[in-house]
């Protein structure tokens, strides 16, 4: 069994990961993880492609169809799913994650933090302004790391959605919140990995030069996905660039493959990773 870190990066173009994102590059290139272009589901948008992510199922199937759709999960989950088979699980998140796996609507007092083992999301830290900062959010989900060595974290960043909307997706503002991003990471990842984790980094959907999504062109709908693997991890857990377009059906039972949980009938896609 691995323990699985997502970090999910919202609204991160593949384009522009693949240009302002030198550490994870850097990784691809050294053969320390796999890249692949995940293809979002539609319409890209943020709650309905969270549910997606977690459940391995599109969006008419999970019901959450759209942003106003504020509801807890009624579809097979990564957090049910891991805390079914025993194992621990955590989440530094927007407040929408709360609403989706732990308690709808969300109370900005009672529902900031979670440490209950009889939820979906035993440990979590929830934010509610779109503005939270990057490097804030890492240093929760780090946190989560460190305390607790859960078997599945969650790091949710929004930096790249609220910039994105302001600025729009080929805006050197955006280019530059990628680069911070980035750099966040190359000193969290090496940690995560001494921790014996494999970290996974997409994004939910794009951004276009309008300052929106929704759509279906690649600027929205194609966003990244690095795999990256201890250096004792097999050769093909550690790709570089797999030259792959894949659908983000599969992330779900990605994950679980790693946290050795069974796959569930809901999910008809295979993982990445044997
Ligand atoms: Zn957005």
């Amino acid at each position: 069994m691995n323990k699985v870190i997502v970090v999910l990066c919202d609204a991160l173009r593949d384009d522009v990961a693949a240009q302002a994102m030198g550490y994870l590059e850097h990784l691809v290139e050294d053969k320390r993880a796999s890249r692949y272009t995940v293809i979002a589901g539609l319409p890209t948008l943020s709650r309905p492609l969270y549910e997606t992510i977690h459940t391995g199922v599109s969006v008419s199937e999970h019901g959450i169809t759209s942003n106003n759709t504020v509801r807890r999960s009624s579809t097979p989950n990564i957090f049910q799913l891991a805390t079914a088979a025993g194992r621990t699980t955590a989440a530094a998140a927007y407040c929408w994650y709360s609403e989706l796996y732990v308690r709808a609507p969300y109370d900005r007092v009672a529902d900031r933090e979670v440490d209950d083992a009889q939820q979906w999301i035993q440990h979590g830290r929830f934010y509610s302004e779109d503005d939270y900062p990057d490097i804030e959010l890492f240093a929760a989900g780090g946190m989560l790391v460190q305390r607790f060595l859960p078997d599945y974290v969650l790091m949710h960043a929004m930096g790249l959605d609220t910039v994105g909307h302001e600025y729009g997706g080929d805006s050197a503002q955006y280019r530059n919140q990628a680069i911070l991003q980035d750099q966040i990471l190359a000193h969290l990842i090496p940690l995560c990995v001494q921790a014996g984790y494999m970290i996974l980094v997409t994004g939910d959907h794009g951004m276009s030069s309008d300052k929106n999504h929704n759509g279906t062109l690649p600027d929205v709908r194609h966003v990244p996905l690095y795999v990256v693997a201890p250096p004792d991890a097999p050769p093909d857990r550690r790709l570089g660039y797999s030259g792959q377009q894949v659908s983000q059906l599969r992330i779900a039972p990605t994950v679980l493959r790693l946290l050795d949980v069974p796959q569930p009938a809901t999910m008809k896609q295979p993982p990445l990773l044997s």
